[in-house]
């Protein structure tokens, strides 16, 4: 049976939260102390995006690592969008910009499809993950063709989703606009510096952790 998620608007308040329990231990506002495990993860995935990228350090060992770091940004991203990390608003505003940069994503932008869709309408045909999506009798090749699967799907609807909100969620469509203008300059401006240490240290992995989908 799915379980019941919390979408995220629920989750307001610190009530429970580490941070509120022991308002005077941490100037970061975690929600769960289990968090600096995911801050820990970013923190090494955009080093390693940033020495590489900029030259710094590059070996053929430090890309797979990069993949295997943004793949996890994506189940951290993931966490967030059910669980926000922080019990601070604005802490939250500002981590969503850094996870849509560790994932090159929207990170506001994936709530139609996952929270809405798969959670929401768990293995229907609007559920746009579910696992019918792929049919071959060899594991390894419904595994390989899935995130292009799943793709294809979103990409056909996923503005339509996005629009609706203009009037169902206007502050999530905001959320979402904010972060695909800041993630639109930020690409902008690396590629403009350097395309090709862009497409490979950043585009690569980012590629690569879709399969977290
Ligand atoms: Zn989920």
């Amino acid at each position: 049976m799915q379980p019941r998620v919390p979408h995220l608007r629920k989750w307001r308040d610190g009530a429970h939260s580490f941070h509120a329990r022991n308002p005077r231990r941490s100037l970061v506002p975690l929600r769960y102390s289990a968090d600096w495990r995911s801050l820990g993860f970013l923190f090494l995935l955009s080093g390693l995006y940033w020495v590489q990228w900029s030259g710094l350090a590059r070996h053929w060992s430090l890309l797979p690592a990069t993949c295997l770091l943004a793949f996890i940004a994506f189940i951290i991203k993931h966490n967030h969008i059910h669980c926000r990390t922080f019990t601070s608003r604005s802490w939250n505003r500002a981590f969503e910009f850094v996870l849509s940069a560790c994932t090159g994503q929207s990170t506001a932008a994936i709530i139609p499809v996952h929270n809405e869709r798969h959670h929401g309408k768990f293995h229907t045909k609007q559920d746009f993950v579910r696992s019918s999506l792929v049919n071959f009798n060899q594991n390894w090749l419904n595994l390989m063709v899935f995130p292009f699967a799943v793709v294809r799907l979103v990409h056909r609807t996923k503005s339509s989703d996005i629009s609706r909100w203009q009037k169902e969620k206007p502050g999530l469509y905001r959320c979402v606009q904010r972060e695909r203008a800041a993630l639109f300059v930020f690409i902008a401006v690396m590629l403009v510096l350097n395309w090709r240490a862009t497409l490979i240290y950043f585009g690569v992995p980012w590629l690569f952790g879709q399969w977290e989908s």
